[in-house]
């Protein structure tokens, strides 16, 4: 048995942005991240390769390069919890103990639950921005389309970035529009939701887009599967099932907790770490505390809400580990940079219960409108701060909030 004063399950935006906050206020602390993969990935980016404007070894670097100095990066993927234990146990068998465990293993896409879609993935014109080798086969497709059929997709909640499946079909519009083709293709987007947008705010300006576009707008549209040889696809609507041609499909898959948490004691109902949505500290197990995409907060899924989310996980974490309640508040701040074109954003930045929650005053950027700005913030700021600031214990943008009175 090996033994850390803190493990982090989890070496993706999350878990390094948590390691490295904790040592940026204690570098003395024994910190092990678990984390299985060799590649450490800028997922905001892959609506940037999707569209043309990134390419995609931008958005990757070796997870060697982006955990801290002072961390024990442990290269396996935890399987199991002990919380009573206060241990994890690896896939290998190893068991881990903590005084404080912080869980950030992501989101798990479901692919599988598409039928026929994993084999046609990547080919017969069927790809997805949400996979760092397909993100390419976006932007591929997109610029080979001449005219015919596109179909783009978005399962029920909760997905990360909810408004990811519909930036990739504005930039793929957007690029058809300057092409001239745009009147040759039928653009369809099926959500499998019952609004355009969660928060009722931006949804005026993207209706502007949508129609611009001449976008059919089909809510309550599930996909349920995939024939790639035949290229079509079929929907479950209110109306019963729907089976439709396409040449070009960008899918954006079911998502759902990874499995070792949600069959975990750690799970709430939903499978998701069970924490309290304002301390990130575990309901049952007060030393452990989640974040991220695995968490159960009711938060947009995003990196800008991992980005408000460390370092308060890491102010409470130390407050624990120092045997004092918990001392920072996270008030649901996500963020999502909608990429309505080449060149202007939809800003939409909102808290718990869709309270808007602006980064800056209106006269700079109204996030309700398209903006420049945040374009130049989506493509040249926001990456910049992830890799320099973010990850490196850096809290620009992030002070975290004093918890509010009880
Ligand atoms: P991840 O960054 O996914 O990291 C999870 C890590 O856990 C991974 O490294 C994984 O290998 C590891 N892991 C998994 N299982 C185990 C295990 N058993 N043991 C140990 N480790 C494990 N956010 C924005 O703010 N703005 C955007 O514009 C935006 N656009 C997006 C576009 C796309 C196409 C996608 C896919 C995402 C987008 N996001 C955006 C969302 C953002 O990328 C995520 O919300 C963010 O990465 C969440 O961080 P995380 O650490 O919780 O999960």
């Amino acid at each position: 048995t090996v033994s850390h004063d803190i493990v982090i399950i989890g070496g993706g935006s999350a878990g390094i942005a948590t390691a490295s906050s904790l040592l940026k206020r204690r570098p003395s602390l024994d910190i092990a991240v678990v984390e299985p993969s060799e590649d450490h990935y800028y997922q905001p980016g892959w609506t940037m390769v999707g569209g043309g404007v990134f390419e995609a070894p931008v958005t990757r670097r070796s997870t060697a390069s982006v955990m801290p100095k002072a961390v024990t990066w442990i290269r396996q993927a935890a399987a199991t919890f002990q919380p009573e234990n206060n241990q994890v146990t690896l896939g290998d068998g190893t068991n881990i103990n903590y005084k404080l465990l912080v869980v950030a293993p992501g989101i798990r896409l479901a692919w599988e639950q598409i039928e026929g879609l994993e084999e046609t993935l990547g080919k017969n014109g069927v790809t997805s921005n949400y996979r760092y080798d397909l993100a390419s086969y976006t932007w591929e497709l997109v610029r080979n389309l001449k005219s015919g059929r596109a179909i783009f997709s978005q399962p029920p909640m909760p997905i990360k970035c909810a408004g990811a499946p519909q930036k990739a079909m504005y930039l793929s519009c957007d690029v058809w529009k300057d092409s001239g083709v745009l009147g040759n293709i039928e653009v369809e987007f099926r959500n499998a939701g019952g609004v355009l947008f969660g928060v009722e705010a931006y949804v005026p300006a993207l209706m502007e887009y949508v129609d611009r576009y001449g976008i059919q707008l089909k809510l309550g549209s599930r996909l349920v599967a995939v024939d790639g040889a035949s290229r079509t696809a079929t929907f479950e609507t209110a109306e019963g099932k729907v089976t439709r041609e396409f040449d070009m499909l960008h899918v954006v898959p079911p998502q759902v907790a990874p499995q070792f948490v949600a069959n975990s004691p750690l799970a709430a109902e939903s499978g998701f770490v069970d924490v309290d949505q304002f301390t990130m500290q575990h309901v049952r197990y007060p030393n452990i505390f989640g974040l991220g995409d695995a968490g159960s907060m009711p938060n947009a899924k995003t990196m800008a809400a991992v980005r408000k989310q460390a370092p308060i996980v890491a102010c409470n974490a130390l407050a624990v580990l120092d045997g004092k309640q918990p001392m920072a508040d996270y008030d649901g701040y996500g963020s999502c940079p909608l990429t309505v074109e080449r060149g202007k954003i939809i800003l939409a930045e909102f808290g718990y219960g869709g309270k808007l929650l602006p980064s800056f005053p209106t006269w700079l950027i109204d996030g309700r409108r398209p903006a420049r700005l945040s374009w130049l913030l989506k493509s040249e700021v926001l990456p910049w701060v992830y890799w320099n600031g973010m990850l490196r214990g850096h809290e620009w943008l992030a002070k975290p909030n004093e918890r509010r009175a009880a």
